[in-house]
């Protein structure tokens, strides 16, 4: 039984780093892949008689063709890795029962790239190799060449050794993709394929058109004018070399001080324009280094905590289509549950039709689902397996699913769209957009209420929220007294949102938050926005011709028009209150970041409207205030860096109201 299990998970494991590390091409997610590789290794601990030479968990990576072998200097190892804080806490019982208590241990990010070696001799670049299997590489000089993170002459003269990661900017990546896919080729799994991929190219040219760039994160000096003696040292003196370090290090005292970093980043990697798959820990003194070595495969003085998976594969057990508040039609994916970037994932987007298409995804495929920050789960591809082609072609549906109405599609766009204007499912989730934040902002109405609400009869469309009374809501299912008077009183009190919020509430067309601001600003009235033609309207900057056109199609159908009068009897204000400007923030352009605890983001930039600033989404020389809340993102080191003001929160809410 034993004997078998470790005879599958190799060859598992080996057909999954042939695909992974010679083709570029993940078959599964890297959880996945470690899961199988941590079972691997525990069933040769308990065996250790079955472990061979051949047995992925005693050698390193892979090796690809097409370039010359080069037998490295010094080996190149792996690193052993863990998802688990308590296992770094072991791992550090390890490592001071070694080199005795205290021991201080340098934190640095894990760059999902690629390892390369490049040597120096006299201070000048000779040779540079991709790891391969630790042993034996691939000679890529010329191609390391084009990559002008790489010095090829050093400022001090050294003979030395430097290991780094090749990668490519997130952005960069994506711009890739979307040439591969217009060229009709087909696109990277992720920017460490991508850069895999650029660097392995026979042709240095193209290597060089790719946007390629290196962090490098360890030197073997030989023979120089200076000797480190620690790790923190070595990527110092580097640095002065001229070789690029990441700058996101640490130097801590202890086990905690790293777990800390790693709980720092787990959240604030998404900020950064490369990838990171989790937190690589060294131990900082070269001489401890020294006396605790190697195991077959990886240093025991560093260890690397992974993040939690952002990506991993599971199976395709339906699609389901959804109608939204503009009538489009969407598919969405029902999945077999996993767990993923710590939470357990069950339906995920799957865009559109076309990609549905592209992707060639079928019920009943395996499908790799990816979680970016504050994003929902969406599928990125489908896992190659021999029983995809046995599986029905999914077919897009031709009528709408709620309502049966045939589906059509607009000029320009890939959405299929439900005919019917009076589609139950379009008229209901415009009822749930009228009640969110970012519209009417109404509390304790959610999609259930509606539900009961609109088969009720009760709301068809939004003014009838405001007709409802006590007795009303006391009609829905588990509804008591109190529940019914907190939905009768939230509803009433939103009638006083300003008339920017009113206007986004509608749900016209192309009008979000932003632009129902603009438009406002220029007609600052329901009977401006009326007597408003598309030419006046599309002359607002900001205001394209498509939104001039919504919005004007918008104030002048008839049943729009009826709604409105009875919006107006129900005593709404129809009028714009121009902002009351103060001459502080008259002309200043805010970015906000963090999480403030007065007030929610989307507020503070309604006060700052309000009082005539500008609220922008990005930092730059221009902005005039950087307003940081708790875990505030890059925005923040961004404005260190240009020496914007920065205010906390108390420092702010003083500016917007003198006298707090
Ligand atoms: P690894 O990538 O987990 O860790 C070792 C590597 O980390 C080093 O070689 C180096 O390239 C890199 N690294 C990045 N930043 C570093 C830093 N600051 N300091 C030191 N090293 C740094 O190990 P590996 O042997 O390259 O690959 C094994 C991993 O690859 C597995 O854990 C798995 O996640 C992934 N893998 C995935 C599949 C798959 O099918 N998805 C298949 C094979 C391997």
């Amino acid at each position: 039984m034993v004997v078998e299990r470790i005879k599958f998970l190799r060859e598992e494991l080996n057909k999954l780093g042939y695909n992974y590390y010679v083709l570029d091409n993940p078959l599964v997610s890297d959880f996945e892949y470690d899961k199988l590789f941590s079972e691997l290794k525990e069933l040769e601990a308990e065996h250790p008689e079955l472990i061979t030479p051949d047995s992925p968990t005693q050698r390193v990576g892979g090796i690809s063709t097409g370039f010359e072998e080069v037998k490295h200097k010094y080996r190149l190892y792996s690193l052993d890795n863990t998802y688990s804080y308590d296992e770094l806490r072991k791992w550090y019982e390890r490592v001071e029962k070694e080199c005795g208590n205290n021991v201080k241990l340098v934190c640095e990010l894990k760059i999902d790239g690629l390892a390369i070696a490049l040597t120096y001799h006299d201070g000048f670049f000779v040779k540079g190799a991709t790891r391969g299997d630790g042993i034996i590489g691939e000679e890529i000089t010329q191609n390391l060449k084009t990559i002008k993170a790489i010095p090829l002459k050093l400022f001090e003269k050294a003979d030395i050794e430097v290991r780094g990661e090749i990668y490519m900017p997130k952005t960069s990546f994506e711009k890739l993709n979307e040439e591969n896919l217009k060229n009709g080729e087909k696109p990277f799994a992720n920017p460490r394929n991508a850069a895999a991929g650029s660097l392995r190219q026979l042709d240095s040219t193209i290597t060089a058109k790719r946007d390629l760039s290196m962090f490098t994160y360890t030197a073997i000096v030989e023979k120089a004018d200076y000797m480190p003696e620690s790790h923190w040292e070595s990527l110092q003196y580097i640095k002065k070399l001229g070789f690029k370090t990441n700058p996101n290090i640490r130097l801590v005292d202890n086990i905690e001080g790293a777990i800390d970093f790693c709980k720092e980043w787990e959240t604030k990697r998404f900020d950064l324009d490369y990838a990171t798959d989790g937190v690589v820990i060294k131990v900082d003194s070269l001489a401890c280094q020294g006396e605790m070595g190697f195991t077959a495969r990886a240093p025991k003085w560093a260890t690397a905590f992974k993040f939690p998976p952002e990506e991993i594969s599971t199976k395709l057990l339906k699609i389901e289509t959804g109608v939204g508040k503009t009538g489009a039609v969407t598919p969405v994916a029902v999945l077999e549950p996993v767990l993923l970037a710590g939470s357990t994932v069950s339906r995920a987007s799957l865009h559109n039709f076309d990609e549905i298409k592209r992707l060639d995804i079928r019920v009943g495929d395996r499908v790799l689902i990816k979680k970016a920050a504050e994003i929902i789960p969406k599928v990125i591809k489908v896992v190659e397996t021999p029983e995809h082609d046995n599986l029905p072609v999914y077919i897009p549906p031709q009528t709408c699913p709620e309502c049966d109405s045939p589906l059509i599609t607009r000029e320009g766009e890939v959405n299929l769209y439900c005919s019917n204007e009076n589609c139950p499912s379009v008229i209901k989730a415009k009822l749930e957009y009228w009640v969110s934040k970012e519209a009417m902002d109404i509390d304790f109405i959610g999609p259930s209420v509606i539900e009961q609400l609109y088969s009720l009869n009760l709301v068809k469309s939004p003014v009838d929220f405001y007709k409802l009374t006590i007795e009303d809501f006391l009609k829905l299912e588990l509804v008591k007294d109190k529940s019914a008077s907190n939905m009768y009183n939230s509803i009433q009190e939103s009638k006083s949102r300003p008339l920017s919020r009113f206007v986004t509430a509608l749900s016209i067309r192309h009008v979000g938050k932003e632009t129902a601001d603009i438009i406002i600003n220029e007609f600052p009235s329901i009977e401006a926005l009326q007597n408003a033609s598309v030419e006046e309207l599309s002359n607002i900057e900001g205001i394209g011709e498509k939104i001039a056109k919504s919005v004007y199609e918008y104030f002048h159908n008839t049943q729009n028009i009826e709604m409105l009068k009875e919006f107006e009897t129900l005593g709404f204000n129809f009028e714009h209150n121009a902002p009351v400007k103060t001459n502080e923030l008259e002309g200043k352009t805010f970015v906000l970041t963090g999480t403030l605890s007065s007030m929610t983001r989307d507020e503070a930039g309604d006060r700052i409207k309000m009082m005539g600033g500008k609220v922008s989404s990005s930092v730059s020389k221009k902005t005039s205030y950087v307003v940081a809340g708790e875990n505030p993102g890059s925005k923040l080191d961004k404005a260190q860096n240009l020496g914007v003001i920065i205010l906390n929160e108390d420092e702010f809410l003083k500016l917007i109201n003198p006298k707090v």
